[in-house]
């Protein structure tokens, strides 16, 4: 029916012309929200029928800007009075050809960057699309240690100047070890330094998916004049081209088309570019034309500098033997090793209590990965709870939750780290034990009643605004089983 589709994209035109005129007195999202997949239904002598998808569009057009658009409308038709909205729940359908895509009409000067909630999105030159750069990535937070140092500086390098120093940027190491932390740190601040810039990352499954899904509509052209537009292309895990030859051609012709511009080219990889068995010999040699740096497991002292780092970032405090033990027994992956420290956080903020080093054992020892828990007795990690029946059982797990003498909490240091824990002790024999002052004031070497009284009172107080110190008499009563 040659006339039906004459009218169609003769509707099709006037509508994006009419909505050419519209656009400059709408807000950019509203304009690219309420006018998505909108239509010319039809055209009469006076007055034009827009179709839309849904009511909230309809309520927001006739009563947002109807004059503004009929405005707009007489620009272009100047006999038209009036503007009829009908809802047409077809037109939201993917294949309803009625409908005009505002998105890829009015995508801004091909490019865009904004907000949402909390995660970057990208919206690049039609049709390409990254989404995924977290925020969270920045270099800023990226702990440095011998085993990243040189791949951390490079990165720097390379995000102060795109496309000038180390091109390609080739990263490899194990799993887990901060290489996707670095791609998208880079990409993060080449767009803070100019948010003009376009970035793309993906990982290499996307983006033979994406090859695959441009071969199938048989537009390859299409997909390579896209990537033409991109000033910084971020491949995660290359290491999945591998035996993919059609994504590797595609990708080959990209890479150089880039390169040939200066326009910077950053990849991972879990091993490095001579050992990625499976990829075309010319890809190899063009990776290995930049700087290849690797990233690989952590010492200890950066094991904890990075269990530190967390703790800031989600701002949280843990007692330092804590991370310690963490940091010395989990040494596969950075991956675990904050795996570990938020599985910790997230049990004791459930139990209201804050980890221990009895606790994250049990987590720890999960995992699996090593046979022997350094730096705890087996024997303590089965255990869950003594059975407490005296103020020495008390002073017991008190002094050993704080990594203290008992001696010292029975003496008389005036020492911040064993005032609290002999206050806490005297406050738990009362609560617990119902002992009363005198007694608990004779166990304590003889002091005064009025100085457990002073204690007890002290740590009560403490307990309505301390969160820190609940969390420590929760976790100690945890130990002690009650
Ligand atoms: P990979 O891509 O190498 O498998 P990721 O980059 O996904 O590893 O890192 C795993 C987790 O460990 C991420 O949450 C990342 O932020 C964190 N991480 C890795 N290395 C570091 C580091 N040096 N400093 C801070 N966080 C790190
Ligand atoms: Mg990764």
């Amino acid at each position: 029916m040659p006339t039906a589709s004459i009218a169609k994209s003769g509707n099709h035109d006037l509508w994006l012309q009419i909505l050419k005129e519209v656009e400059p007195s709408v807000k950019r999202p509203h304009f690219l929200t309420w006018f998505q997949n909108t239509a010319i239904l039809s055209v009469g002598k006076k007055s034009i029928v827009i179709g839309v998808p849904n009511i909230f569009a309809k309520d927001w057009l006739e009563h947002k800007i109807n004059t503004d658009l009929l405005e707009a409308v007489q620009r272009v038709c100047p006999a038209v009075e009036e503007l009829i909205f009908e809802v047409d729940s077809n037109l939201a359908l993917p294949n309803d050809s009625r409908a005009l895509n505002v998105n890829r009409h009015f995508a801004k000067n091909a490019k865009k960057v904004r907000k949402l909630a909390g995660r970057r999105e990208v919206k690049l030159v039609e049709g390409v699309s990254s989404k995924c750069l977290n925020p969270k990535y920045t270099l800023k937070k990226f702990v440095v240690g011998p085993n990243n140092r040189l791949a951390h500086a490079a990165c720097s390098a390379v995000a102060k100047a795109p496309g000038a120093l180390y091109n390609p940027l080739f990263i490899y190491g194990g799993v887990g070890l901060g290489k996707t932390h670095l791609l998208q740190a880079i990409g993060n601040e080449i767009l803070k330094n100019d948010s003009d810039q376009v970035v793309v990352y993906m990982t290499s499954e996307r983006f033979t998916s994406e090859i695959v899904e441009a071969i199938g509509k048989r537009n390859s052209k299409a997909f390579k004049d896209r990537y033409r537009k991109v000033d910084c292309l971020i491949i995660d895990d290359i290491q999945f081209l591998a035996n993919k030859d059609r994504t590797q051609e595609e990708f080959f012709h990209t890479f150089n088309e880039l390169y040939d511009h200066n326009k910077q080219i950053i990849i991972s990889s879990d091993r490095p570019p001579k050992e990625l068995s499976g990829l075309q010999d010319r890809l190899v040699s063009r990776f290995e034309m930049g700087m290849i740096v690797d990233v690989s497991l952590p010492d200890y002292e950066t094991r904890l500098a990075i269990l530190h780092a967390k703790c800031r970032e989600h701002e949280v405090l843990i007692h330092a033997e804590v991370l310690e033990f963490i940091a010395m027994n989990v040494h596969e992956s950075v991956r675990e090793l904050e795996g570990v420290l938020l599985q910790a956080i997230a049990q004791a903020q459930l139990e209201h209590s804050t980890p221990t080093v009895r606790s994250v054992a049990k987590i720890v020892k999960k995992l699996g990965r090593s046979k022997e828990v350094r730096g705890l007795i087996e024997s303590a990690v089965e255990t869950s709870g003594i059975e407490i029946k005296s103020a020495e059982d008390i002073i017991e797990v008190v002094s050993s939750h704080f990594r203290i003498a008992s001696d010292d909490i029975l003496g008389n240091s005036r020492k911040k780290h064993i005032i609290l824990p002999r206050q806490i002790s005297m406050y738990l024999i009362r609560t617990e034990l119902k002992q009363a002052y005198e007694q608990i004031g004779e166990s304590f070497g003889g002091k005064n009643h009025t100085t457990v009284m002073h204690a007890v009172e002290k740590i009560e107080d403490l307990l309505k605004t301390d969160k820190r110190l609940l969390g420590d008499i929760n976790s100690i009563k945890k130990e002690m089983g009650l």
